[in-house]
């Protein structure tokens, strides 16, 4: 064990405590790979909740590496339920009344309101995939060396 995986696996920190248990279930079901797994429903913009879901997700799959010593492959699978449909038009966004004609419809059916993208849900998948993107970049840095990050753009537009 490297002087980090011995500091990683006594840490008091939540990602820690999380990832401590996922060892633990592996020592009863061994695998070559664990998979974390995150998602977000896309009827609004991804927003600093939708980066929570992700980062805090990254964060206890960087503590696994951690405490692992990075010998376990590990994946970050964050899912999209597009098939949900609005309830209510979000007022934060562009065209309200052309997305009010699409209430219930399944968001890959709604037109982007911002006319960049196949539809709305593939605009805020879009957005969804540069955050994850951006989580992603923080977990998947090596232990323990900090890896630059590219600064993020703007989530609003494609
Ligand atoms: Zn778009």
């Amino acid at each position: 064990m490297t002087d980090l995986s011995t500091l990683s696996a006594a840490a008091k920190a939540w990602p820690f405590e999380q990832a401590r248990l996922v060892v633990e279930r592996l020592k009863k079901t061994p695998k070559d790979e664990v998979i974390f797994e995150t998602g977000y429903g896309p009827s609004g913009l991804p927003h600093i909740g939708t980066f929570g879901e992700v980062a805090r997700t990254s964060m206890v799959r960087h503590a696994f590496r951690c405490i692992t010593g990075d010998k376990i492959k590990t994946r970050l699978i964050a899912f999209s339920d597009d098939m949900d449909g609005f309830r209510k038009v979000p007022t934060n966004l562009p065209n309200q009344e052309m997305l009010a004609q699409h209430l219930h419809l399944p968001l890959t059916k709604v037109p982007d309101p911002f006319g960049c993208c196949e539809s709305f849900a593939h605009h805020n998948n879009k957005q969804l995939r540069e955050l994850s993107s951006i989580a992603s970049a923080l977990s998947t840095s090596s232990c323990p060396r900090p890896r630059n990050i590219s600064p993020a753009r703007s989530i609003r537009r494609c």
